[in-house]
């Protein structure tokens, strides 16, 4: 069994995507190619965001994100402190201070009241992440930001695919980064990101991914070289196309976890408003160590996303919050346990994970 099976996955599609990396191959075009562009109106309309900018990775979608809201040195920027660790080391990269919030115990994300509570009279903005492929409350997050005369951005990393309250995720906020690193619910076979959002930013977002370049030899600022290149959106098409089967699957699959463990333990909520990309199949366990080791002794792959608060990282010792304000998050870190979760998981493997997990978690069989 493996945590996240890649190979089977091009197994199913191999032909499609053989066929569509041999023309990209033959059509000598690999940078700003025809599918780069095709792929871009493709993910806005499935999204139904007004505008997508492809780039290099998720990583640089959040920095241009950042630099198109014109995020300045000294500004504050409010982040979860349980979160993959580029949502604030991108806040830092562009100038900028991260200042950690913490999240709700039964679904690891922000909530408007753990940002509210880490504003300060430096903060210009709110990036909140969708974290495990789950998007927080952006409804109350939106109204708390137009109060505050605050902007806020969605990191969608793990979460295109998602709704709540009826909006994609990618589109609930301005402006929105996602990644198709291999792993994501919707990944590449190398690096590869997009922003999306309103025409006028993610055109912000686009010049600064390419170099600055705002006509031909004419650069308005010095921005990054971040693209897409042709061989992933090709690859990225075709994976699109087979997409909302594999979210319907992770959704089983991850339905299936829930009620054979639900009895033994925390198991992730789901709110009725929320449909989740499944990136993670996410839960707690107290002994966290054993219970890994059990399973890994039974040949079931587990991952712990993320052993460490961001606050308690060196990288921003700086940054110094108080670990008072994050309980919630310093908990998470030292219970959270990801089960293997990909759209080619059977159903003899989700059955095997859920007796094994009981008889790790009850001590019986
Ligand atoms: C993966 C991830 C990123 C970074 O994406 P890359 O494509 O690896 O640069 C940012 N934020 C979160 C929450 C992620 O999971």
């Amino acid at each position: 069994m493996q945590f996240c099976d890649l190979g089977a996955q091009y197994r199913a599609y191999q032909s499609e995507i053989d066929e569509a990396v041999a023309s990209v191959l033959a059509s000598g075009a690999f940078i700003h190619g025809p599918d780069v562009a095709a792929l871009e109106t493709e993910l806005a309309a499935f999204s139904g965001a007004p505008a997508v900018c492809a780039c290099a990775n998720g990583s640089d979608a959040i920095l241009a994100c950042l630099h198109a809201l014109g995020l300045e040195m000294g500004d504050e920027v409010i982040v979860p402190d349980f979160t993959f660790f580029a949502t604030a080391e991108m806040v830092v990269r562009a100038g900028a201070r991260p200042a950690f919030a913490d999240i709700d115990a039964q679904t690891f994300l922000v909530t408007p009241q753990s940002i509210e509570a880490a504003i300060t009279p430096r903060t210009r903005g709110i990036l909140a992440v969708s974290l495990f492929g789950q998007m927080p409350d952006f409804v109350g997050i939106r109204e708390l930001a137009e109060r505050r005369g605050l902007w806020v951005v969605e990191d969608a990393a793990q979460s295109f695919g998602a709704k709540r309250d009826g909006v994609a995720s990618t589109n609930a906020t301005v402006l929105a980064a996602t990644s198709f690193y291999p792993s994501k619910p919707l990944g590449c076979y190398g690096d590869g990101g997009a922003v999306f959002g309103e025409e006028s930013l993610v055109e912000k977002a686009r010049i600064f991914c390419n170099h600055g370049q705002t006509g031909r030899g004419l650069h308005g600022l010095a921005g990054i070289n971040s693209r897409l290149d042709s061989l992933q959106a090709t690859i990225l098409r075709v994976k699109l196309r087979h997409f909302p089967q594999e979210l319907a699957r992770r959704s089983e699959i991850a339905t299936a976890y829930s009620q054979g463990l639900g009895a033994v333990t925390s198991v992730p909520a789901l709110p009725a408003e929320c449909a989740s990309s499944w990136a993670q199949y996410t839960l707690r366990v107290k002994d966290r160590d054993r219970v890994r080791s059990a399973l890994f002794d039974q040949g079931i792959p587990t991952m712990v996303h993320y052993p460490s608060p961001l606050h308690r990282q060196a990288a921003f010792a700086e940054f110094g919050n108080p670990d008072d304000l994050c309980p919630q998050s310093i908990r998470a870190a030292s219970e959270v346990l990801s089960l293997p979760m990909h759209a080619f998981v059977s159903q003899e493997e989700v059955e095997r994970v859920v007796d094994v997990m009981k008889q790790v978690l009850t001590g019986r069989d």
